[in-house]
């Protein structure tokens, strides 16, 4: 375990991971449970300063992903939802710092740093999650802007967002190149945003169907020049997904810790089961695939923060979420099962784990999409 951090960061391990343990963990089952908003650990993350993570200096950030990724990971390990909502705040950011005019940067980059604003990101549709290209909302020319009409699904943070970017066609285009980005504000006539899903995890953060009917968006609200902004953000999530990364060590270091816990206190034949040879190099498996995931996802933050290309990054990214999340699922999987019933059972954490590594490996581009992309760089073929 020999990641190097620098001093700054291992200032943030600390403080993050005591503060996850004494103020963060005792919230966690709760929140899960009745699916609510956690507005207190929200609060908790702004009054501690930890939105600005990876933000340049000029908005009070340190600029580093591998700042950012260690509060997920600290975060992580004790609460999905926590984590998940460091995420909500860099996903808007990442978008606008990437793609944004200075104006929209102005707008809104010191209130998404500070806490004081809350963003969303919208591409999913009905019909068409991982295909980005066969969403059908609409982008329409008029005087001064665009008219977007259409439909979205999945929209995470919606409910309590202040704006939402928005992905819509214009022109015959039906590639990924007739997609541009809007930003819509909360409360523009004629956006809606429809009730939560029923999720079985990240249960704490709703995802919301949204509704645009003739919604004016001025031309100061699209993300970056036409025909290349969503192109320049896609690239912009290639490099970030090391975030994701972070969240599935940060889940299995979790699993591992509470069954490590279980093990030692519960017998079966009349000795810890924590004796037994099967349990034991189960929980090694747990650890060498949680330690290995935490080498790639840091590896590849590291090249973010060193400016790595994206061609380079993009497999890089993938490789790294997508074995931190498998893995994060393998482990919490085994961790249910060193429970034997009570692992099913709501009055241990461990289900919670479970549950929640699932998202994992379908948000930010499925695991499949994730191995098309390796697979398509190791080809040397663009990806479909
Ligand atoms: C908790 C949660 C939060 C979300 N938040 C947001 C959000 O904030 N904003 C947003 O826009 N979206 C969000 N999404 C949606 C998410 O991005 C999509 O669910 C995801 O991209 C997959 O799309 P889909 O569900 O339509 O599955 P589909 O694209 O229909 O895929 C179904 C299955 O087919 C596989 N598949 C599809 N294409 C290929 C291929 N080319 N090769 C191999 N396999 C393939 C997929 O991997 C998957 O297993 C969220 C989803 C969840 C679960």
């Amino acid at each position: 375990m020999s990641i190097r951090f620098n001093e700054d960061q291992i200032q943030i391990r600390d403080l993050v991971r005591r503060i996850a343990k004494e103020r963060v963990a005792p919230r966690a089952d709760e929140i899960d449970r009745t699916a609510e908003y956690p507005q207190d650990m929200f609060d908790l993350l702004k009054e501690l300063g930890l939105f600005t993570l990876p933000f340049p200096e000029k908005y009070g950030g340190s600029n580093s992903l591998v700042s950012a990724c260690i509060a997920i990971e600290e975060l992580g390990r004790v609460c999905y939802n926590t984590a998940y909502l460091l995420m909500t705040q860099w996903m808007p950011f990442l978008a606008i710092m990437t793609g944004g005019t200075e104006d929209q940067k102005a707008r809104y980059l010191p209130g998404l740093a500070a806490g004081d604003l809350r963003g969303a990101f919208s591409t999913t549709e009905p019909q068409s999650g991982s295909d980005v290209a066969g969403i059908k909302t609409r982008a329409t020319p008029v005087i001064g802007g665009y008219s977007i009409t259409g439909s979205k699904i999945w929209c995470t943070n919606s409910h309590i967002a202040d704006f939402v970017v928005v992905a819509a066609k214009t022109g015959d285009d039906d590639s990924t190149r007739g997609i541009n980005l809007y930003i819509v504000e909360r409360g523009t006539k004629g956006f809606t945003v429809g009730r939560k899903e029923d999720k079985m995890g990240g249960r704490g953060i709703p995802s919301c169907p949204l509704f645009l009917d003739n919604v004016f968006v001025p031309e100061g609200n699209i993300l970056g020049e036409m025909g290349k902004g969503f192109k320049k953000v896609m690239e912009a999530f290639n490099k970030s997904r090391p975030l994701i990364a972070a969240r599935g060590v940060g889940l299995a270091q979790g699993a591992i810790d509470h069954a490590t816990e279980y093990i030692q206190q519960r017998v079966a034949f009349r000795q810890k089961i924590s004796d037994f040879q099967g349990i034991r190099w189960m929980l090694a498996d747990m650890v060498i695939q949680t330690e290995a995931a935490r080498q790639l996802l840091y590896n590849a933050a590291a090249m973010v923060d060193a400016g790595a290309p994206s061609e380079v990054l993009a497999p890089i990214s993938a490789i790294a979420k997508c074995f931190s999340s498998d893995t994060a699922m393998r482990v919490a999987t085994d961790a249910v099962q060193m429970y034997g019933a009570s692992g099913i059972s709501n009055d241990y954490p461990i289900n919670r784990y479970f549950r929640d590594a699932k998202l994992l490996q379908i948000i930010e581009g499925t695991n499949q999409i994730q191995r098309n992309i390796i697979a398509s760089h190791t080809l040397g073929r663009p990806t479909r």
